[in-house]
């Protein structure tokens, strides 16, 4: 847990009083802050208040006394509309922050140097952010893992020299960090997404590129145009900068590139430019597919950058060791619910990639097997459907289709691919596992990736995957540990 002491004898107005909000406030306390910590829910008002956090009706409150507002990174700032919260800190003149801000303040006030990996993009950043953190370790060093996946940034240890906080970093984060300093960041991709958010494409971009231009080194996946456009930009400002490409004929000189999965650094310091081949992805079931090149790429390219800027600050730490990448990339345990193998049973293998909720990430599944694919998919249906994905329906032996969106899916399918209406993930799995079983195909995968949201069905995709491993583990008879 950190203290904030940047706060210590202020008054911070905290809106937003889920898990990052509840410990924003706990550690404005813990240092030395009064707080007025408000929700629109009541929820979430009294889980806040059993925590000792004092609850103030922001509403009717003096904004005059507060010196900032800490506003959780879910609250509209901008787009669609402005939160009433960030209308009356407006008005009151006061800054609007979060809680990834407080963590820079602190960093800054106490241990400046501290080693911080920061990690944003529309995609991967889960995937990267905790192969950074497992690479780290195993390597040995200490690591604290946060931010936009698992903990809440205040929750981890406080920055020190020894110890290496990885933090994913979500537009919205960034957008409240006016302090971000990372020691190296870490840009992996740009697409149009979160636009209601953040008003256009170019806004969001430039909200993205803000973490390049903040970091002391800057880690760049230059395969689409708007990173490649940020990696020039960065290239031409002379910042330190690692770009990363899994393409071919990138336009800008990589520093970490991968020619199929085998992975490789180009070194271009003394006299000879080199190249090194830090390992190879071949076989690596926990990062299948094309974007997880991408992303096993960022999460060295970090790893490169930092050691750049350790080796500047004269810190004796040592987190780049190209002959040990090999075997620590391949005890990657890789995350739930993103093509996550939960079990085999004969030549039949599960897969839950129940984190794809719409075409694009499922397209992913899709393309990391040529043929004999047993596909569970359907739920609350996003715009533009499963059109997309028809290049990939030859692999696909049977669909089952779960959920609301069975008729519209049914539609797309017919006559391309041979489907049935299950109804539910029970039925389907069971129905899946026994066509997969008798299929005679050599690697036969039952694959829930359902293109879809979750919600018609279950609360969220995590409940949706964690009954899909149960009935998994249940049908192949391997306890179940969730
Ligand atoms: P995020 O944290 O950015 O949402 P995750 O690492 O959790 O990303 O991956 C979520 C899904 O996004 C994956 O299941 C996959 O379908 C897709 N995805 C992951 N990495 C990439 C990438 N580099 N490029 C495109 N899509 C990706």
């Amino acid at each position: 847990m950190i203290r904030c002491t940047t706060f210590s004898g202020k008054t911070v107005a905290v809106f937003g009083l889920g898990a990052s909000g509840n410990a924003t406030a706990r550690a404005l306390l813990d240092g030395g802050a009064d707080v007025a910590a408000w929700d629109d829910s009541a929820g979430g008002r009294e889980g806040a208040a059993k925590l000792g956090i004092p609850i103030v009706d922001l509403m009717a409150a003096d904004w005059s006394e507060f010196s900032a507002l800490v506003l959780a990174p879910g609250v509209p700032l901008t787009h669609p509309e402005p939160h009433w919260t960030v209308e009356k800190a407006g008005a009151a003149g006061i800054e609007i922050i979060g809680d990834v801000e407080l963590f820079f303040r602190e960093r800054a006030a106490h241990c400046p140097r501290a080693p911080i990996i920061a990690i944003t993009g529309t995609n991967g950043k889960s995937t990267t952010t905790a192969l950074v953190a497992h690479l780290l370790r195993e390597l040995g060093h200490k690591v604290e893992m946060g931010g936009n996946i698992g903990r809440a940034v205040l929750t981890l240890a406080p920055p020190a020299s020894d110890t290496v906080h990885v933090l994913e970093l979500s537009s919205f984060q960034i957008d409240l960090t006016p302090s971000l300093a990372p020691s190296a960041g870490v840009l992996i991709n740009i697409t149009p997404d979160h636009i209601d958010r953040h008003g256009t494409l170019d806004r969001y971009a430039a909200v993205k590129e803000r973490l390049v231009v903040a970091s002391d080194a800057a880690c760049i996946g230059v395969d689409d145009a708007m990173t490649r456009a940020v990696a020039e930009r960065r290239i031409a400002s002379g910042g330190a900068v690692f770009p990363f490409t899994c393409g071919k004929g990138a336009a800008v000189i990589p520093r970490l590139y991968a020619i199929g999965t085998t992975l490789f650094a180009h070194e271009t310091g003394g006299a000879y430019a080199s190249s090194i081949e830090l390992a190879s992805l071949d076989g690596i079931g926990t990062l299948r597919g094309r974007h997880n090149t991408q992303n096993a790429l960022a999460a060295l390219a970090a790893l490169r950058a930092l050691q750049d800027q350790l080796d500047r600050h004269g810190s004796p730490m040592n987190v780049w060791r190209p002959e040990a990448m090999q075997a620590a990339i391949a005890l990657y345990p890789g995350l739930p619910h993103r093509m996550e193998e939960v079990g085999r049973a004969g030549a039949v293998l599960f897969i839950n990639d129940s984190k794809a909720t719409n075409a694009d990430s499922t397209e992913k599944a899709l393309g990391s097997w040529e043929r004999g694919i047993f596909w569970i998919l359907g739920g609350k249906a996003k715009e533009g459907g499963i059109g997309l994905l028809a290049p990939y329906f030859p692999r696909v032996s049977q669909a089952y289709l779960i959920g609301e969106s069975a008729e519209v899916f049914a539609a797309t399918l017919a006559g391309r691919v041979p489907f049935q209406r299950a109804g539910t993930l029970e039925i389907a799995v069971a129905a899946a596992a026994r066509d997969a079983a008798r299929s005679g195909e050599r690697e036969p995968v039952v694959l829930l990736s359902p293109a879809c949201a979750s919600y018609d069905q279950f609360k969220n995709f995590e409940v949706r995957g964690d009954r899909f491993r149960a009935l998994v583990q249940a049908l192949i008879g391997v306890p179940d540990r969730s």
